[in-house]
């Protein structure tokens, strides 16, 4: 068994993970970060997407309003590349309670929250889409955000300042003596190896793991997971995000989110962190929701459905589903059980991890003895590109390709153009629907934290269009065919393909069922994947 040595090792690489990493990194503290799967395995990417302005919650839980307001000021300035500034809507429909909409214009004032009404027959030109039976709107400064992006920029930055990553390691034993942690137990997933890491203190970091984690160091944290489930469709119904007017509840938020719409969500108790596999019912259930709001939504076509379990914190009150606070908890186990060493954050929202990735990082720093203040909300994720790489990034990938790649590559943009201008034929184009190059793929199968094609494809984007990876998969594999770890071609290319399936299958008719035959042709029939070595 190898041995590894920092002050601090973060369990879990969702926001909440990799945001304390990259603070701690910038504060001068060293890190660890261990994660069982890759970036995002979590519910950090099976989520809505939406960086909430806060007026979901301004009724009800005013301090959850006004962190998400602030936060989401804060994405936007130092995240650009990660967030798009679509702006919400929330529109009152003829059924729903007139009083509450004065309630929320009143308490989005409170918690810091700018409204604006919308004059309905403006509303009817700009999206016809929308419900008829809509008798009052207001604009919010709701945002599209993408997670995967955020993971790995938080994550590239704690790197430029000593943080380290070890993705496919899962925690299996935590180690005290005397009362006080010494170090954590990790196992390869990949290899099977082991692995001692000696540290001073271990953040339990894990969403909807939490509970599983403590009780690794033999303590109870009471964590409600929380299933829900989310559907995408295959373009951009409105360019801003729209919410339902009322009190939160299952399928009233639309999310447009670069070319495709995200709409959820439902909201079941699990048992299972991992039971992220989205239901049927769940789907019809939303769908019938949705078209309150837009009435078409059965003609549309849905490329998938997915689902996650949020990590909701229950100190003891017995409340469920939505009645359980989305705020978050910081627990030091040395003042609650006696442990010295060991800090979980658990609930909250992907809007507000940079916050909950503070507060930690201050419990950590005081513990440590280092008075180095939180950087995180000045210092941006990545460098802007500049105007001239751009450009010269628009010849080679073209203008939206150009964009898009800058967006997701962030500060690594410069080096895939390069390549590209050295070896033209890296230019072609891989994957249509997200405009994924050759030379994109390419560089991040080089990283050294790439290890199967989904994990490509969460840094990419590759198959997360309309397409469902029914074109890219297959190129892809040819173009990485030569690389030691594509090796077992056959189980390459399944795993990624079933992956896909696990998300088409509760939505399979229709359009999508015509996309799924043409994708099974291809696979089955032309390329007998069932006979491939
Ligand atoms: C359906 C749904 C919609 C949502 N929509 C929104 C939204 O629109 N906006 C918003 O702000 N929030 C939203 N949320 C909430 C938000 O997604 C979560 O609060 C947030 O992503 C949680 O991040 P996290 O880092 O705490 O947990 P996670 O992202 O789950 O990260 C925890 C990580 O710990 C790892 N882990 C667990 N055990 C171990 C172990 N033993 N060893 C190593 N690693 C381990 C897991 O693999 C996981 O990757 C939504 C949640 C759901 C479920």
């Amino acid at each position: 068994m190898t041995t590894d040595r920092a002050q601090v090792v973060v369990i879990g690489g969702g926001a909440t993970g990799t945001g304390i990493l990259r603070d701690l990194a910038l504060r001068g503290i060293s890190g660890i970060l261990v994660e069982q799967g890759d970036l995002a395995h979590g519910t950090s990417s099976r989520f809505h997407g939406l960086l909430h302005s806060g007026a979901r919650y301004a009724v009800k839980d005013k301090e959850a309003a006004r962190e998400c307001i602030e936060e989401n000021m804060i994405l936007r300035k130092i995240a650009p590349n990660c967030v798009e500034e679509t702006g919400g809507l929330f529109v009152q429909l003829k059924e729903d309670d007139p009083s509450y909409t004065d309630k929320w214009i009143s308490s989005c004032a409170q918690a810091g929250i700018p409204t604006e009404e919308v004059e309905i027959g403006e509303l009817r030109r700009t999206y016809p889409v929308l419900s008829p039976d809509i008798v009052r709107a207001f604009r919010v400064p709701d945002c599209a955000v993408d997670g995967f992006r955020v993971l790995w920029s938080n994550v590239n930055s704690a790197r430029q300042y000593g943080g380290q990553v070890l993705t496919y390691h899962k925690l299996i034993g935590i180690k005290q003596s005397n009362g006080k942690i010494c170090g954590v137990e990790v196992a390869n997933q990949l290899t099977g190896e082991h692995k001692y890491i000696e540290c001073q203190l271990v953040i339990n970091a894990a969403g909807a793991w939490a509970g599983e984690v403590a009780a690794m160091a033999g303590l109870e944290v009471n964590v409600i997971k929380d299933k829900g489930t989310l559907v995408a469709y295959n373009h951009r119904l409105t360019n801003q995000v729209v919410n339902r007017l009322r009190p939160p509840g299952d399928g009233d938020i639309f999310v447009p989110h670069g070319t495709i719409t995200i709409l959820g969500t439902t909201s079941i108790t699990v048992d299972e962190p991992s039971c992220s596999k989205p239901g049927q019912q769940e789907v019809l259930d939303l769908i019938k929701i949705g078209s309150e709001m837009i009435p078409e939504l059965q003609n549309f076509r849905m490329i998938r459905a997915f689902a996650g379990v949020r990590p909701l914190y229950q100190a003891g009150n017995g409340a469920v589903g939505r009645a359980v606070t989305r705020n978050f908890a910081l627990l030091d186990h040395q003042q609650q059980d006696g442990l010295n060493g060991l800090v979980s954050i658990v609930g909250g929202k992907f809007t507000t991890f940079r916050l909950m990735a503070e507060k930690t990082v201050d419990m950590a720093a005081q513990k440590l003895g280092v008075d180095a203040p939180s950087r995180t909300a000045e210092e941006p994720l990545t460098n802007p590109i500049s105007k001239e790489i751009l450009e010269r990034g628009k010849k080679v990938f073209g203008v939206a390709g150009a964009k898009k790649a800058a967006d997701r590559l962030g500060d690594n943009f410069v080096k895939v153009l390069e390549e590209a201008e050295k070896e033209p034929h890296k230019c072609k184009v891989f994957c249509e629907c997200e405009a994924v190059s050759l030379a994109e793929i390419d560089f991040v199968a080089r990283d050294g934290d790439s290890f199967t094609l989904g994990d490509i494809r969460r840094k990419t984007r590759l198959g997360m269009g309309t397409c469902q990876g029914t074109f890219c998969s297959y190129r892809t594999l040819g173009a990485l065919s030569s690389y030691d770890w594509t090796r077992n071609h056959k189980e390459f290319l399944t795993k990624f393909l079933q992956k896909r399936w696990k998300g088409i299958r509760p939505v399979m008719w229709g359009q999508q069922m015509r996309e799924a035959q043409l994708s099974t042709a291809i696979y089955c029939t032309l390329f007998g994947m069932e006979r491939m070595k």
